[in-house]
């Protein structure tokens, strides 16, 4: 897809161009609502717009607003701090499409662009691939997670920690990997953090939790639910 990112912080631009150029997206930065906005509306052939609600000059709801009342056809995505209901009910009625809420793991943005770009497709949509282990099924474009049917309550982090071991059934995934799968934009969380999400995961899952097996003094593995 060719992007627009409008963010201010330099750090996470920067981090977040990367991963969506290899993703093969194409990237233009603003990093403010007025450079965003005549990107937004000048720059051809744009597919998206992921658009920080909160920019030095202008509010993200601003811009929004404006690629609106200017019928560019695009998509846009919003970054948010704040993730109460009336918060996402006027960043869409601002005419975002959909929304994240920071701090948030790279594959949820990357998915929220998958279902984006479906959207905007015409013709008959592909339904996502699933994955799974045993009774576990992840629905990634869903965001949604079932076991036996029944559908488990994650919160983002839990949910990429299980997406990174259903990705590796029966592969041992150490602390730093879930790490950086979980969270790619922090510094400041350390591999205890992993026990705790994994301790949240497991208790969630309930008897499928069992499946996320512990491998002492290395990580976690993702098992099929087998005995034994
Ligand atoms: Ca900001």
């Amino acid at each position: 897809m060719h992007l627009l990112l409008v963010e201010d912080d330099e750090r996470l631009a920067r981090a977040l161009t990367r991963l969506l150029e290899e993703d093969r997206h194409v990237v233009e930065h603003a990093p403010d609502g007025r450079t965003g906005l005549d990107l937004a509306t000048g720059v051809d052939g744009l597919d998206c717009v992921i658009l920080d609600i909160g920019l030095p000059d202008m509010s993200g709801l601003d811009v929004a607003r404006r690629i609106r009342a200017s019928r560019v056809d695009v998509s846009i995505l919003m970054l948010t701090a704040r993730d109460t209901v009336n918060d996402r009910v006027v960043g869409l009625d601002a005419g975002a499409d959909d929304y994240v809420v920071k701090p948030f793991a790279y594959q949820e943005v990357s998915a929220r662009l998958r279902a984006l770009a479906r959207r905007a497709e015409p013709g008959p949509r592909r339904p996502e691939p699933k994955l799974s282990a045993g009774a576990i099924v992840l629905d990634e474009a869903a965001r949604r997670v079932t076991v036996q049917g029944r559908s488990v309550d994650l919160s983002p982090r839990e949910f990429s920690l299980l997406e990174a071991l259903l990705r590796h059934p029966g592969q041992v995934l150490t602390r730093d990997q879930l790490l950086d799968h979980a969270w790619p934009f922090s510094v400041a969380v350390t591999p205890n953090a992993v026990d705790a999400y994994v301790h949240y995961l497991r208790t969630k899952l309930g008897e499928a939790g069992g499946q996320i097996e512990t491998v002492r003094g290395v990580g976690y593995r993702m098992g099929d639910g087998a005995d034994g």
